[in-house]
């Protein structure tokens, strides 16, 4: 009986640490959903940029086609940067609408 009581003692440590695990687990899930967030704002925001300076090429002191280095890199940093998918990850490998908006640049 004794042994049992300590084999419980020993489960209820695995579990508090489990438990302390899963909390830490959930907090990174909170900032990375935060990050997630901010940096598909960050994403709409080029995006939007963008759309404004190929909308008007003579407003603005940025250099012609800096909007256009900007989606080229976040496609290259693994982003959709077409209509369907913008701003999410591309997971599955290039994708032919994002390749097509940037052919037709
Ligand atoms: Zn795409």
């Amino acid at each position: 009986m004794k042994q049992f009581t300590s084999l419980l003692i020993e489960f209820e440590e695995r579990v508090k640490h489990l438990v302390e695990e899963l909390q830490f687990l959930k907090m990174r899930a909170y900032a990375l959903e935060d990050e997630n967030e901010k940096l598909r704002k960050e994403i709409m925001d080029v995006y939007q940029y963008y759309l404004k300076e190929t909308g008007d090429h003579k407003k603005g002191d940025q250099k012609p086609g800096q909007g256009l280095d900007n989606l080229i890199r976040l496609y290259n940093d693994g982003f959709h940067i077409c209509n369907l998918h913008f701003g999410q990850s591309r997971s599955e490998g290039d994708c032919l609408f994002c390749r097509g908006f940037l052919e037709k640049r």
